[in-house]
């Protein structure tokens, strides 16, 4: 199943109707497409020329990237340039996107056209055989650029990748024939196109997942967009025209995936626990270089049948861990931590199981290691960078801890910073302050306000003795857990506001509408009102507790109203 949301293509793989694979591309509209366009204006003083190929902005063609007709073995032998002085305003060029627009920069274009196969990659300008630098055996480098060297078609130069390792020469030759087809329809199509037009759609990811696998097991693919399926169509009817009929388009009203269950599935790709069917959980750790995955067990059926539950969920753990391996690329070294086993025919189950779960792993893996407590080391190879590395940026606000300080930190730390703040005001005349009191408001979230208030705020109240301050609280849940903004009232300055009393009235009736924040999530909670924290009670306070809201409209009465917080009776629910 294919889903597109430009820039974003996904492309998720199902066996026997589960996901099974997830491939996210953000990296390239544009990256790799081939245009006829036409010279706006070529500029000397920089050596480079601007081409409308029909975006909002001309592509810019560096002199290094500019190719003339018969040119290519000169620039091939590295003498090449020069080209952009016979470039005139209005000629009509075939150029490649070799770096896609960015916000309002063009896109950056080249005449050296390359078009990537499943083994090698083709150039126009360029007549020479290279191999990537990734393949490891030297006796496998000389093959493949022997080959290289026999199949290089004349004026075309040939880069064998990664992929080629191992493959055979007839599947090479296939591979260079295919784009050979390709660069010439391409060619083909820019003689009798007008300029601007797009001439060949790079698929990137989307492309090679479908060269590589629909020969072999896929057996439909559904895209949900029809201009992305067309490009597929055209790819797939110059390499492998009889898998034609496997692409459909899906044109139903609810989003792809979300009509097929997958979303729920590939959430679950980006959360830290996920169920086992049999009430299990794992709980999956990613971290830069190692992934550690925790097995814990549900709830026991009976003393009697431990041994079997144990080994049950150590077998569904072997599954789902290496579905979720697979989902989200996790590289490096992967530590699974398995209930433990008594019995040695389990633990040989669980890790024969292990074994044949990732033979089935398009990246190489390899089981290192067994403790006798039940954890399994792997590595796992990957090629691009992870899942989570694409979706995800580290925390800018725990800065990757991935934890937040508890209420009572904050709490303790606020105190803290109100004392010495307090120990910092110059001493001024009382006619200026409260009574002889400095006035200081203090803004948090609810959560840390609630440890801040313990003991009904005798905490509070001691801390305004000792500094000779008057203290405001204000809250908001649209803080962060750890903010926690200390400031003086001025001279002159209208602090009513402020006023708890002058924020909520006793005896006032209030409706508070469906999914009202609250704090905590159980009984009994806050919620906050004008920035005053509400204590709520009565028996129609309904909480969802997923949510920490209120599940429908309430109508409260205030009944009190103290220094920093109010309560509130719940009349009508
Ligand atoms: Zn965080």
């Amino acid at each position: 199943m294919v889903n597109v949301e430009p820039p974003e293509v996904r492309v998720a793989e199902l066996r026997g109707g589960r996901l099974w694979g997830l491939d996210v591309d953000r990296g390239g509209r544009l990256l790799g497409d081939v245009f006829k366009g036409r010279v706006v204006n070529v500029v000397p003083g920089m050596d480079a020329a601007f081409v409308n190929i029909g975006l909002e902005h001309n592509a810019l063609l560096h002199e290094g990237d500019i190719v003339r007709a018969g040119d290519q073995a000169s620039v091939a032998k590295g003498s090449g340039g020069r080209g952009w002085i016979a470039l005139r305003s209005g000629e009509e060029v075939v150029v490649q996107v070799a770096r896609p627009p960015v916000g309002s920069k063009g896109a950056r274009v080249t005449m050296r056209l390359s078009l990537p196969g499943r083994y090698v990659v083709l150039s126009e300008s360029s007549d020479t055989v290279g191999v990537s630098r990734r393949l490891e055996s030297e006796d496998e480098r000389v093959r493949l650029r022997r080959l290289a060297e026999r199949l290089r078609p004349l004026d075309h130069g040939l880069v064998v990748r990664t992929e080629a390792e191992g493959a055979s020469e007839v599947l090479l030759g296939a591979d260079v024939r295919t784009l050979v087809g390709l660069l010439e329809g391409i060619r083909a199509a820019a003689r009798t196109s007008q300029a601007p037009c797009r001439l060949h759609r790079d698929l990137g990811l989307l492309g090679r997942l479908v060269r590589d696998r629909l020969g072999e097991d896929v057996s439909r693919v559904v895209v949900d967009d029809a201009e992305t399926l067309d490009a597929l169509r055209f790819q797939v009817r110059t390499s492998a025209p009889h898998l034609e009929e496997r692409l459909e388009l899906y044109a139903g009203a609810l989003p792809l995936f979300k009509a097929r269950g997958v979303e729920r599935e590939v959430e679950r790709a980006g959360a830290r626990a996920v169920p086992l069917p049999s009430g299990g959980t794992l709980v999956i750790d990613e971290a830069e270089a190692l992934t550690a995955i925790d097995v814990n067990t549900g709830r026991f059926t009976g003393r009697s049948r431990l041994a079997e539950t144990v080994l049950t969920t150590n077998l569904e753990a072997v599954e789902e861990a290496s579905r979720q391996m697979r989902l989200r690329d996790v590289g490096g070294v992967v530590a699974i931590d398995f209930i433990d086993m008594d019995r040695t025919r389990d633990r040989v189950r669980v890790l024969d199981a292990l074994e044949a779960a990732l033979a089935q792993d398009r990246a190489k893996t390899r089981i290192v290691a067994l403790s006798p407590s039940g954890l399994v080391e792997i590595t796992r190879r990957r090629e691009g960078p992870s899942l989570r590395a694409t979706l995800n940026r580290p925390c800018p606000y725990c800065s990757g801890r991935g934890m937040v300080k508890t209420p009572q930190t904050v709490a303790l730390e606020t105190r803290r910073r109100i004392r010495e703040a307090a120990s910092n005001i110059p001493a001024r005349p009382s006619s200026e302050t409260a009574g002889g009191r400095e006035r200081m408001q203090v803004v948090m979230h609810p959560e840390s306000a609630c440890a801040l208030l313990e003991d009904e705020g005798a905490h509070l109240r001691a801390l305004e003795s000792q500094c000779g301050l008057m203290l405001h609280l204000t809250v908001d849940f649209g803080l962060h857990l750890e903010a926690a903004r200390l400031s003086l009232g001025s001279v002159g300055e209208d602090w009513s506001f402020d006023a708890a009393a002058s924020r909520v009235v006793a005896g006032e009736r209030l409706s508070l509408p469906a999914a009202t924040p609250l704090y905590p999530a159980e009984e009994p909670a806050y919620a906050v009102l004008h920035g005053l924290l509400v204590h709520m009670e009565g028996p129609g306070l309904a909480i969802d507790a997923a949510r920490a809201s209120t599940t429908k409209p309430l109508l409260i009465e205030i009944t009190q109203v103290g220094r920093w917080f109010a309560t509130a009776l719940v009349v009508q629910g």
